[in-house]
């Protein structure tokens, strides 16, 4: 097998319907991201970022293309919105993203000052939203942004990335 198509992606994209655009509809394309990052034999994580019912920002997980660790779905997707707008802040933005952020990509949303943040599937090791820590409550910090927590789209998340891990697991060559 060709390197590109050590763990293929045996889940399909999402087409919701573009009438409703609820948080399901956005964690569809965050979904539909985390795909494309399976794809590319990176971790499926994916994030989607939307202003005033546009999607100013999509990124997935890229570390190992780039080799860059700090290349996760939710700065990149940050940076297309930041660049996007024509402003670091973010504020009335909502960030979609599959599973809860890490240290790093907490603090890019607290620094971004967003105003909403939805994650999928909690991450009670690194997740910095309240699963392992929580830097939304920075007890002298005046930013914080609403967060959603669980329930949209979640167990499909879920699935994707254990799946992910235990395809890689059952291979010793991936
Ligand atoms: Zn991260």
């Amino acid at each position: 097998m060709p390197d590109t198509e050590k763990t293929p992606c045996p889940f399909e994209k999402r087409f919701p319907s573009q009438l409703l655009r609820d948080d399901a509809f956005y964690m569809s394309l965050a979904y539909n991201q985390a795909i494309d990052a399976w794809r590319e034999d990176e971790v499926p994580v994916g994030a989607v970022i939307v202003a005033g019912g546009e999607v100013i920002g999509a990124s997935h997980n890229r570390v190992e293309g780039t080799g860059d660790p700090t290349a996760h779905a939710e700065v990149l997707a940050i940076t297309q919105a930041a660049s996007r707008l024509g402003d670091w802040r973010l504020e009335g933005a909502t960030v979609y993203v599959t599973k809860e952020p890490c240290p790093m990509c907490s603090g890019a949303l607290v620094m971004s000052r967003v105003k909403r943040v939805c994650f999928a599937v909690a991450d009670p090791k690194m997740g910095c939203l309240g699963g392992a820590a929580n830097l939304n409550e920075l007890p002298r910090s005046n930013h914080h942004f609403e967060v959603t927590a669980g329930g949209v789209l979640e167990p499909e998340c879920r699935e994707l990335i254990q799946a992910f891990f235990r395809i890689r697991r059952a291979d010793p060559e991936a």
